[in-house]
């Protein structure tokens, strides 16, 4: 894939509803969300993603850049993966439209 560039990395706090480029789900005003200037094929865009995605980035299994289709192929090798694999299919939010704690994160002290 030549041609591909990848700009600065931030995570700002939504202004307003963004979409999820992997998982879809809507990125709340006010919430913190990860943001990668990207250059693909000469279109300029931003891309856009949700910290549950984001932490989820090293246990998909892709080659020079990811979409949700690696997420969709993500396989759980255990149950506390299980279960963020089910997370993940909710769009990361519980019956109540909760967001689910981050996945892969050190429970805090
Ligand atoms: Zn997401």
């Amino acid at each position: 894939m030549s041609g591909t560039f990848f700009g600065q990395h931030t995570h700002p706090r939504a202004r307003r509803a963004h979409k999820c480029a992997t998982c879809d789900r809507t990125i709340d005003h006010g919430e913190v969300y990860s943001r990668q200037f990207c250059v693909w094929d000469g279109m300029a865009y931003a891309w856009k993603q949700c910290l549950h995605c984001e932490a989820m980035i090293p246990y998909i299994d892709y080659d020079e850049s990811f979409n949700e289709d690696d997420y969709q192929c993500w396989e759980p090798r255990n149950i506390k993966e299980l279960r963020i694999r089910v997370h993940l299919n909710k769009q990361w939010r519980n019956n109540a439209g909760e967001l689910y704690p981050i996945p892969f994160q050190k429970a805090a002290a």
